[in-house]
């Protein structure tokens, strides 16, 4: 992983760390920050810019360019995923994904913790 990613990892970490969503803070051992421009090429990846697997997170721009609100909306699906390791999953499968519990969830934290720069405050697309 990259310098950037490390960084940008830890603004991410410490924005989570404010908020008490879950019982523990979110585990950071295993987690990855990578850019995968093709993966958002496929059909169901192509309305977001950042998709996460469990301790692995996607984004469309290079790490550098990935938005601090992206990023740490990607890493509170990390969270979830680790004290809801089926059940965060299974919901999207369940209940779509615009109205989906979680995906609010990680909007909130992003838009909660985004601090005193507007500019950062984009509506742009989550995954
Ligand atoms: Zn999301």
């Amino acid at each position: 992983m990259t310098p950037a990613a490390r960084a940008a990892l830890g603004r991410a970490k410490a924005r989570l760390d404010g908020l008490d969503l879950y019982p523990r803070p979110v585990r950071m051992r295993f987690v990855r920050l990578v850019t995968a421009p093709w993966l958002f090429r496929l059909p169901w990846f192509r309305r977001f810019d950042g998709y996460t697997m469990w301790d692995l997170i996607l984004v469309r721009a290079p790490v550098e360019a990935a938005s601090d609100d992206l990023v740490c909306h990607e890493l509170c699906h990390t969270w979830q995923m680790q004290h809801r390791p089926l059940r965060m999953p299974i919901s999207y499968l369940l209940r779509g994904y615009e109205r989906n519990p979680y995906e609010l969830e990680a909007r909130r934290a992003a838009a909660l913790t985004s601090g005193s720069n507007p500019s950062h405050s984009s509506t742009g697309t989550r995954g």
